[in-house]
């Protein structure tokens, strides 16, 4: 256990979870009930997921770009034996903001559970057990060259940045989110502080065509913020008054985790979701003129 934790800055070196943590629940979009545990493991291994409830195929999934295997309001992962993990990026952005390079991460079920809809839970179950810090050096992908993805008005671009800072934009117009812009330098504390609560949000028009198309089953005013029009459909307050982008920064880092290194660089999101962040650390994959490998010990 570290005093200091949760760190105001990036931590340097390897970390795992001091002891076990374990959550349940329905996923958002298949609304099937799961058990998810994780617990600490060794240095250099990464954040390993595994289907607990799958007895025939490889039920390991290992994080890297390519893992992911659907991008449709949340991101999925899974293996070349077709195993899936429905909804990681919010568990995934409170390991990844959290610094826990390195955890076991048993679910037995399809999809993450929703808890609140944020990454409130986990990141708070993380503080509350602590980190344990490895003496191995975290190795980052040191962004040296700008990459960039566009489609159409949306667009991704990672430049050189001597920490982790993220920064996006997203427009709504005609209902109340509108146009929103937020910024952040990423370490545990500013994660816990300004991110880790914002609630996943989607518009009222959205819910029929989503159900229709096998999403959103888990959905519920308890997990999910619902706008209509220049009205929330919750009775609750908004816990920001820029929630709806700071719920966009909480994605982005968890599809950042799927780089599968920490990465040093500015990340910058205009009005772009999933499958454009996931582009991106394809396009940096194939370019290898872009990053470096980094310690900062
Ligand atoms: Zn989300």
């Amino acid at each position: 256990m570290n005093d200091q934790y949760p760190f105001s800055t990036l931590p340097v070196w390897q970390h795992t979870l001091a002891g076990p943590l374990s959550f349940e629940g329905v996923g958002l979009h298949l609304g099937v009930p799961a058990r998810l545990s994780l617990s600490g493991t060794a240095a250099n291994t990464g954040l390993v997921f595994r289907r607990t409830d799958v007895q025939d195929k490889n039920p390991l999934i290992t994080l890297y770009p390519g893992a992911v295997c659907q991008t449709r309001r949340g991101t999925s992962i899974g293996n070349v034996d077709g195993v899936t993990i429905a909804t990681a990026e919010h568990l995934l952005a409170a390991l990844y903001a959290c610094g826990v390079d390195n955890a076991c991460i048993d679910l037995h079920g399809p999809e993450i559970p929703a808890m609140d809809g944020s990454a409130l839970d986990f990141a708070r179950s993380i503080v509350r057990v602590g980190v344990q810090q490895q003496s191995s050096p975290r190795r980052f992908m040191e962004i040296i060259e700008p990459v960039e993805v566009l489609d159409d008005a949306k667009s991704v671009r990672l430049e050189p940045f001597g920490g982790l800072q993220i920064e996006a934009r997203i427009n709504y117009p005609k209902t109340l989110i509108g146009d929103q812009m937020y910024q952040i330098e990423v370490n545990p504390k500013g994660f816990m502080r300004e991110i880790a609560s914002a609630r996943t949000f989607v518009l009222a028009q959205e819910i029929s065509a989503l159900r229709e198309a096998d999403l959103a089953l888990g959905g519920s005013l308890d997990n999910c913020i619902v706008v209509d029009g220049m009205t929330l459909q919750n009775k609750t307050e908004l816990r920001f008054k820029d929630e709806f982008v700071r719920h966009k920064i909480l994605d982005i880092l968890g599809d950042l985790a799927l780089a599968g290194a920490p990465i040093l660089g500015r990340f910058i999101s205009d009005c772009a979701g999933h499958a454009l962040n996931n582009a991106l650390l394809q396009a940096m994959a194939r370019d290898r003129k872009k990053w470096r490998w980094t310690e900062l010990v």
